[in-house]
């Protein structure tokens, strides 16, 4: 079965209420096996509400709307249904009843206007509404069903539980969509769906698609079988096979994040956490604020430095004057010092460090906007004492976008290379 999702209202259309009704009826129709071929919008006009119905139904089974059936002025769905239809309203005398006696309940004579809401286009029937006055409409239109709920999400998701989602829990045959999301970070979209090849073919069940966000690929994963058991059986063998051809590239799962993966690289299966320092320049602190979006994250964050100026990275750091005059601030020698000084300062395991050109200005020549130098220095625990004992190594990078988007990038590929190190394999970019 095939479901299509109308909401209506001007707030809507206008981008002014972000339309919340819509997410969550699909996500719930996908959990029960039904199909939805999309979402619409319309205003609180009535021939485009009656137009989008009657074009909507040619592309679904069920077609579900919400909103626009409140006694005011600017509610016109009903309206709307039964121009749709080719008929006229008729008063439902049971809801009539309904909501005289909720405003007598209140102690107040109901006003005129809200009669409208017992009005349903003829062929048509009610909805109880169990906390509301807006009876709900279930018609038939060019023989696909209809269902109409309030857009208050309340009324809209109790009218839904108890009404539409049985409905259509029978019409599609008790089948299950099961979904789960993969997240990657150091390659591109296409990089990513070249890998994964035949796996991103459209007709495949399970399916998989890629979206991005903030740099972040992630894999979608839709499984749709008869039972949840089955459609979640192969969603899984559908995901091994993705891990089997991206490997590392993949950080985590549904609502884990990059500093949730180092987190439990630096303390699971460990008695005591390993810990890190940091030395921002162009991040100005981001790395330090991903770090510590979790709460915890002081058992192995230590600290930081940010080292804007030539004179901090000189002073806070100690990094060699020269080596900043003869290199630049945005060069492997100085992020190398940078990581090796927060280390050494912090007395942490691993010290990283990020200088780049942010832009927009700044960049030069040979240091394009973009440019972007990452430090990471390691002290294994329990190894030598002397700086002759600390790993360290760096990596130039020349990222896209503008300031924004290069500081996250920035903070993100420092904390990917902090990974890959942690799992004590070879970064898989450049
Ligand atoms: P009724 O609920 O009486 O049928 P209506 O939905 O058009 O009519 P409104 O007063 O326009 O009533 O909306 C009620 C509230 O519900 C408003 O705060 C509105 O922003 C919100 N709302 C309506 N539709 C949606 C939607 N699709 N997603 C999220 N909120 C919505
Ligand atoms: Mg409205």
């Amino acid at each position: 079965m095939k479901a299509f999702i109308l909401s209506i209202g001007d707030e809507l259309a206008l981008g002014q209420t972000i339309d919340t009704n819509s997410a969550w009826m699909s996500q719930q129709l996908a959990s029960i096996g039904c199909d939805v071929a999309g979402h619409m919008t319309v205003s609180d006009d009535k021939i485009a509400i009656r137009d989008a119905m009657t074009y909507l139904v040619g592309l679904c089974d069920v077609l579900i709307v919400s909103g626009g059936i409140g006694p005011t002025d600017d509610d016109l769905t009903r309206f709307a249904l039964a121009d749709a239809m080719g008929v006229e309203l008729y008063l439902d005398e049971g809801w009539a009843k309904e909501v005289e006696g909720f405003f007598t309940r209140i102690g107040r004579v109901m006003p005129k206007q809200n009669q409208v809401q017992a009005m349903m286009p003829v062929g048509a029937t009610s909805i109880f509404n169990t906390c509301g006055t807006a009876a709900g409409i279930r018609a038939k239109l060019k023989g696909k069903d209809v269902f109409v709920t309030p857009g208050v999400p309340k009324e809209m998701k109790a009218m839904f539980d108890r009404d539409i989602k049985p409905f259509v829990k029978t019409f599609a045959g008790g089948a299950a969509i099961v979904s789960s999301t993969l997240h990657t970070f150091g390659q591109g979209e296409s990089t990513i769906a070249e890998k994964l090849g035949d796996l991103m073919n459209r007709s495949r069940n399970p399916s998989v698609g890629t979206t991005v966000s903030g740099g972040i690929v992630s894999l979608r994963v839709n499984s749709r079988f008869e039972s949840v058991e089955r459609a979640t059986e192969e969603l899984r063998k559908t995901e091994q096979q993705c891990e089997a051809l991206l490997g590392d590239l993949i950080f985590g799962k549904e609502d884990q994040t990059l500093p949730m993966a180092i987190a439990s690289l630096l303390t699971q299966g460990r008695e005591k956490p390993l810990t890190v320092a940091t030395a921002e320049s162009c991040t100005g602190g981001l790395i330090a604020k991903m770090l510590t979006d979790l709460s915890g994250s002081s058992s192995y964050y230590m600290g930081g430095f940010v080292t804007y100026s030539n004179k901090s990275k000189y002073e806070r750091l100690g990094v060699n004057m020269e080596m900043l005059n003869v290199y630049g601030a945005v060069s492997e020698q100085v992020v190398l010092q940078m990581a090796r000084s927060a280390r050494r300062l912090m007395s942490t395991t691993y010290g990283i460090s990020v200088s780049g050109v942010a832009g927009p200005t700044g960049g030069s020549p040979t240091k394009p906007v973009g440019t972007v130098c990452i430090g990471l220095a390691y002290l294994e625990p329990g190894g030598g004492k002397t700086e002759d004992h600390v790993f360290s190594m760096a990596r130039t990078f020349q990222l896209p976008g503008d300031r924004d988007m290069i500081r996250d990038r920035s903070a993100k590929m420092a904390l990917t290379l902090l990974r890959f190190h942690l799992m004590q394999k070879p970064t898989p970019f450049q």
